[in-house]
């Protein structure tokens, strides 16, 4: 092959000599009576198999089709027939993107993602992992090299789809040259690709932009295949915000655009800005309703993000049936939002922008905290108040004062029962610092619900 890019998914799964494994595993799913989209059973003129209307873009490279709603695995139930049973749902209405990474649950999403997965034919999904050697300890080539290894023993297969350099740009150049270059981790993993066993090579960014235009300026040498970004109509112009000890430094406009620019294809995370803008205020959703009185503040986001053409898929983490059958329905098939939805969702965004919210998208990449601190339960709970317009706490004089200092102490209560989760629990030991993609600095935000909590009457 002249780069592997360009080989198509039936040639490649014959070099592989997955036919007949594949016949195999379609006997397999018709034992499972699950058939997705394009693929009718045996004997089936295809009217009694699953609907799909789900709508797919083109991957530039190799032609396949990839469905515009991808399964982000990271916030998957404990059940592994729960999993189950979210992964067939998925794959028979037309979903074939599956994203996930070693460390995501504790080091068992990957396995549990593999089990799921590996029931169905392989040419039925896509999937995505990443190489999450983000810890010091891990940068050495043959620590990375098990980590990668270990990737296709959990996901149980012999080729990935899409492999990302996960999370680069928290740490800048020096991390990045830590990581991946100079321990010749990268130069390995473009040989896998070249071999065949990683088709599609990419990074997901959260951080430094240099680090993100470095990596793209180079593209002649790297040929980038697709680049995992934080992109939702809110950070498309507020991401680069700084504000309350927390900054980021590109907003997803540029991110989007810069990528548009080089011809690399964006895969979209944190649509909905960690549930932000799924919950957002009665004031802000009543103009979304007046435009689809049926229409849900999460299907207006992910109509937003998906009518970017430059996006490949957007990652969803559904870890309830619901949301994975209401999301479905915003993408089959997806109405592009209109000229004048887009301004209003613009004008929601900046009005938001000025909400004093923490960015916490709940990755719990900061966990476990040696103090015991449930650090994105408090920062949920935090940013519930602001929705519910308990926070900011109004002026001392005020005859609401009180009643609203009571409201977000009891509210916290009720969100987080042990308090020995509390963010009083904090001692400022800043073990959690480095390992925020969203550059959050996470102990001067638990300040701000300390100081809240104790603030005299
Ligand atoms: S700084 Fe606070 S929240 Fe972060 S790890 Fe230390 S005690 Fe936990
Ligand atoms: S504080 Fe940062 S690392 Fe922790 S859950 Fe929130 S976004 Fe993730």
């Amino acid at each position: 092959m002249d780069n592997n890019t360009n080989m198509n998914r039936r040639k490649f799964l014959q070099k592989l000599g997955l036919g007949a494994s594949s016949a195999l595993t379609l006997l397999a799913m018709n034992k499972l009576n699950i058939l997705g989209c394009g693929l009718k059973r045996p004997g089936s003129n295809g009217d009694n198999d699953a609907p799909c209307e789900m709508t797919y873009r083109t991957q530039n490279g190799t032609g396949e089709k990839i469905s515009l709603l991808g399964f982000g695995m990271m916030r998957l139930p404990d059940s592994q027939d729960e999993v189950n049973r979210l992964v067939d749902y998925a794959i028979a209405h037309g979903v074939n993107y599956f994203d996930t990474a070693p460390m995501y649950k504790g080091g068992h999403n990957e396995a549990q993602t593999g089990r799921a997965l590996s029931r169905h034919p392989r040419e039925k999904y896509y999937v995505a992992t990443k190489m999450s050697n983000q810890s010091r300890h891990q940068w050495g080539l043959s620590e990375s090299k098990k980590m990668y290894e270990k990737s296709f023993r959990e996901l149980q297969v012999d080729y990935i789809d899409y492999y990302l350099l996960h999370g680069v740009g928290g740490g800048g150049m020096d991390e990045l040259r830590g990581r991946f270059l100079d321990n010749g981790l990268l130069d390995f993993l473009l040989e896998e690709r070249e071999a065949g066993r990683i088709r599609h090579l990419g990074f997901s960014y959260h951080g430094d932009v240099s680090v993100f235009d470095w990596l793209l300026d180079n593209q002649d040498k790297y040929h980038w295949d697709f680049v995992q970004i934080q992109m939702n109509y809110l950070d498309w112009r507020h991401a680069s915000l700084e504000k309350s000890g927390w900054k980021r430094d590109a907003d997803a406009e540029y991110l989007y655009e810069k990528l548009e620019k080089t011809g690399v294809q964006a895969v979209v995370m944190e649509p909905l800005r960690g549930g932000s803008l799924a919950r957002m205020r009665d004031n802000l959703k009543q103009r979304l309703t007046a435009i689809r009185p049926d229409a849900t503040p999460a299907s207006w986001a992910f109509r937003w993000v998906g009518s970017h053409p430059n996006i490949l898929t957007t990652l969803s983490g559904m870890n309830q049936m619901e949301h994975l059958e209401a999301n479905v329905r915003t993408f089959s098939p997806l109405a592009p939002c209109t000229d004048a939805e887009n301004r209003v969702l613009e004008d929601i965004a900046d009005v938001m922008a000025g909400f004093p919210v923490i960015p916490c998208t709940a990755c719990a990449y900061c966990m476990p905290c040696p103090f015991g601190v449930d650090i994105p339960g408090n920062f949920a709970y935090y940013n519930e108040a602001v929705e519910k317009q308990i926070l900011p706490l109004p002026d001392p004089q005020s005859t609401d004062y009180a009643i609203r200092k009571q409201q977000f102490a009891d509210g916290l209560k009720k969100a987080l029962p042990d308090t020995s989760k509390w963010a009083t629990q904090c001692t400022d030991c800043e073990a959690c610092l480095s390992k925020c993609p969203q550059q959050i600095r996470i102990p001067n935000q638990m300040v701000r619900i300390v100081e809240t909590l104790s603030k005299k009457s």
